[in-house]
């Protein structure tokens, strides 16, 4: 039972239901209830244990890839045994329903996937395939990223130069993925309605994708923890849990 007036969540369904081309913008908050903390987060530890913006950056990366896989380590062990939660599982009705048309994601724990969305644009990358920083050389991540969990050694190619393979998630100083961010950005403006859920909108440039929406003619509901900029210009702002609110709004359609 959600401690939520009845009548926010009917306007909410309400709003869905006139609504024929629904984006999501969703962030790290959608997948705390499937125990994968957000950065934010103080118990994370993962903002504390070493500088991000060092070893999770792209030169950081290339000097030393042991302190970045030392440091993404919990993130890791944490997304490779998460299940979707009821607010992914949530959106992913929604998308069967055709009322959404895609979910933008700054996520890389692919729980969007595993619920069954099918159409996702992930602007940070994600954990699902790894690249040779020696021979470029694209692989499955699954199996390397599961030995890393057991030995916690550098996974390396095979490749003659024995490159460092890096998960293809967007590293700090390292350009997103041209062509999905400009189709998120397509998405943003075609849309009609754009669900902000779970993200403090402080990383750009997926956070200027709510004010395209909202300028190119879109309604804005958004659903968090906390209050963000973004409520100011929001139709319907819910304060709250996204894996109680989503599936209890996604009923009343
Ligand atoms: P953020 O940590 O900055 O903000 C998360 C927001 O979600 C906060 O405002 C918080 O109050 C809210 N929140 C937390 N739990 C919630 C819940 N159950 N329901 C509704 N709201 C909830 O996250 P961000 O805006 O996505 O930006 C952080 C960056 O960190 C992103 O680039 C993302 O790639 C990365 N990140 C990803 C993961 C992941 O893949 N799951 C986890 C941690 C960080």
């Amino acid at each position: 039972m959600i401690n939520l007036p009845n009548h926010i969540i009917e306007s909410a369904a309400t709003r869905i239901r006139e609504s024929s081309r629904i984006v999501a913008l969703t962030g790290a908050g959608i997948s705390t209830p499937s125990d994968i903390p957000d950065f934010r987060s103080a118990e994370s530890g993962l903002w504390d244990s070493a500088n991000p913006m060092i070893v999770a950056s792209l030169w950081g990366f290339r000097l030393n890839p042991k302190a970045f896989y030392d440091w993404i380590y919990p993130l890791a062990e944490l997304v490779m045994n998460a299940e979707p939660n009821a607010a992914h599982l949530a959106l992913s009705h929604l998308e069967s329903l055709n009322k959404l048309d895609c979910i933008i994601t700054q996520n890389i724990d692919m729980l969007h996937q595993k619920a069954g969305s099918q159409t996702v644009f992930e602007l940070h990358g994600h954990l699902r395939t790894a690249t040779c920083m020696k021979c470029k050389e694209l692989f499955e991540a699954e199996s390397y990223i599961r030995q890393f969990l057991q030995d916690k050694a550098v996974p390396r190619c095979d490749c003659g130069k024995k490159g460092v393979l890096k998960p293809d998630v967007i590293l700090f100083g390292e350009s997103l993925p041209q062509d999905i961010y400009r189709q998120a950005e397509q998405a943003a403006i075609d849309c009609d309605l754009m669900i902000v859920v779970g993200s403090s909108l402080n990383v750009a440039p997926a956070n200027e994708l709510p004010t395209l929406a909202r300028e190119s003619g879109a309604g804005i509901m958004s659903i968090n923890l906390e209050p963000t900029f973004i409520d100011k210009m929001a139709d319907i702002a819910i304060i709250g849990d996204a894996a109680e609110i989503l599936p209890e709004v996604v009923k009343k359609l």
